[in-house]
């Protein structure tokens, strides 16, 4: 469905009416391809190339060279057809209407996808049910918080029930139940609608919640493209072990390393090359008295931190 080969964006900028040119490499010749359904990640430090390539799919930026195309479509000459099979939502910018009320402006953008009453009406109640909308509707844009816009901005960005959702940052700024509502949206059209997903992120719960791909970018190129699962396992197989204890601190052995100690809680990694996790486990209760514990595979968090350092981006 998104088909990209050796896709290159090159910034030219300049200073100043009589400087020379400076040339920014901001995408460098990636080729990649995702499939219908799928939900991708894209990660990276600041400046990585991200939204470039994103804008490169969506169709704002002209690619300097390579070629991307969406079902199809090239998007930068922006056809009517591939306009009305993506959704975009960015962050900071709004395509909701500033002074009047949200209700206002989706029936603004239901007259521009020529959407017919009853699926208009479908299709809100189905938001609303998940993004708790109504309660919004007669409120003028500029009187909503960043989190109730935000769930107004995807209702609209949403309207036209596209094939392809773009998302640069979605959680950022939102309070806890906004998070969450936007979370849980983005997963159920998802698995109900068969939308493609891609999102840049550097919350790592929306990469653990949503996305079953993860690409990270690094220089305008992408470093590793995988499943989450596969990028941990990657960077580390080792486990991570949390234990309560109202005992002593235990002392560890060999194959196991403390992460953190806070008064009754230790997070332990564990080798199991070197010693089985049955076996840590067994050690450890040997140690003290455990009152809670917990085995896990590192987080994503740490993976990226990681995956960052090894890559010295
Ligand atoms: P990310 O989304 O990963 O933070 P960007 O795609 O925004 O990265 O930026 C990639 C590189 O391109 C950066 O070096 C950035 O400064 C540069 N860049 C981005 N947009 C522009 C622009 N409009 N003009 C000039 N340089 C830009």
């Amino acid at each position: 469905m998104i088909e990209v080969k050796e896709l290159t964006k090159d910034y030219h900028i300049r200073k100043g009416l009589f400087k020379p040119f400076n040339i920014v490499n901001a995408v460098k010749g990636v080729s990649f391809s995702i499939n219908q359904g799928e939900k991708i990640g894209l990660i990276g430090l600041n400046g990585a190339g991200k939204s470039t390539l994103m804008k490169m799919m969506s169709g704002v930026l002209k690619p300097t060279s390579g070629s991307v195309r969406v079902n199809g479509f090239v998007p930068y000459k922006r056809e009517n057809s591939f306009l009305k099979s993506i959704g975009v939502v960015m962050g900071q910018k709004s395509i909701l209407l500033y002074d009047i009320p949200v209700k206002d402006s989706l029936k603004y953008y239901k007259e521009v996808y020529g959407i017919d009453d009853k699926t208009f009406k479908e299709r809100l109640s189905y938001y609303d049910e998940i993004l708790n909308l109504k309660e919004l509707y007669e409120t003028p844009v500029r009187k909503l918080s960043f989190g109730q816009r935000m769930r107004c901005e995807l209702c609209a960005s949403l309207l036209h029930n596209p094939k392809i959702l773009f998302l640069d940052e979605p959680s950022i700024g939102l309070d806890a139940v906004s998070k969450l509502a936007v979370r849980d949206f983005i997963k159920r059209i998802n698995a109900e609608k068969g939308t493609t997903v891609i999102l840049t992120t550097h919350d790592m719960q929306d990469i653990e919640a949503l996305t079953h791909r993860v690409m990270l970018i690094g220089k305008g190129q992408i470093l590793l493209d995988g499943s989450l699962e596969e990028l941990k396992k990657r960077v580390s197989d080792k486990k991570e072990v949390r234990i309560k204890h109202s005992g002593k601190t235990p002392t560890l052995c060999e194959g196991m390393n403390y992460l953190e100690q806070k008064d009754d809680k230790l997070k332990i990694s564990l080798d199991p090359k070197m010693i089985s996790v049955s076996e840590g486990i067994a050690y450890l209760s040997r140690e003290t008295e455990l009152i809670d514990l917990e085995v896990s595979d590192i987080s994503a968090e740490e993976m990226v931190a990681r995956l960052y350092k090894e890559y010295q981006i």
